[in-house]
């Protein structure tokens, strides 16, 4: 759908979360729950930021990610927009899987303005749930083609290298990039 020309090059270059938040800066102005970016998801997250800001167009209108984290095996891209009431997000868990739902806050159209906002608000939705669904088969520390891993318990997505690797004694290397982490040092 919103597969641009020109995006890909630029998204390209990005290969930290801060290099996202330099080139978008108001969509990492205020994530009110935190934001921990696995080292594996930046493509698919740079993706996502570009669409975004391209579904957005001149008129930022407050959107800012609120949160991002690791759920149920996938990504999780949460947004808000400034003054307004986020849409609820419900997680069901079912035997065959996670039942995923947006549940509106609020549907009152009454004028252009509401529908125009309406409008990129669905977008964005779609656009993250794609994202979060791209990271379900994607190694959160190296970005490769991955598959869900219990190991000990915990269900992490890893290629199989990085699944031999959680199981030796030493582990998995940090692979999580947290947003207001001035010194650099990993979570
Ligand atoms: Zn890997």
């Amino acid at each position: 759908m919103f597969k641009l020309k020109g995006t890909e090059m630029n998204t390209q270059q990005a290969t930290s979360l801060k290099d996202l938040q330099a080139r978008y800066p108001y969509q990492f102005k205020d994530p009110e729950l935190g934001i921990a970016l696995a080292k594996g998801w930046v493509v698919v997250f740079a993706q996502l930021c570009a669409d975004v800001d391209q579904v957005l167009g001149q008129d930022k209108r407050g959107f800012h990610w609120s949160q991002v984290k690791n759920k149920f095996g996938s990504g999780r891209f949460y947004f808000q927009f400034t003054g307004r009431q986020p849409d609820l997000r419900l997680d069901i868990q079912m035997p065959g899987g996670v039942l995923s739902q947006v549940v509106p806050f609020e549907r009152r159209i009454r004028s252009d303005q509401d529908r125009s906002f309406e409008q990129v608000k669905t977008a964005i939705q779609r656009l993250a749930m794609l994202a979060e669904v791209a990271t379900k088969r994607v190694c959160l520390v190296c970005g490769k083609e991955a598959s869900q891993d219990a190991g000990t318990g915990y269900v992490l997505v890893l290629c199989p290298e990085h699944r031999a690797q959680r199981q030796q004694p030493e582990g998995l290397h940090p692979f999580w990039e947290t947003l207001r982490d001035d010194k650099d040092d990993e979570v």
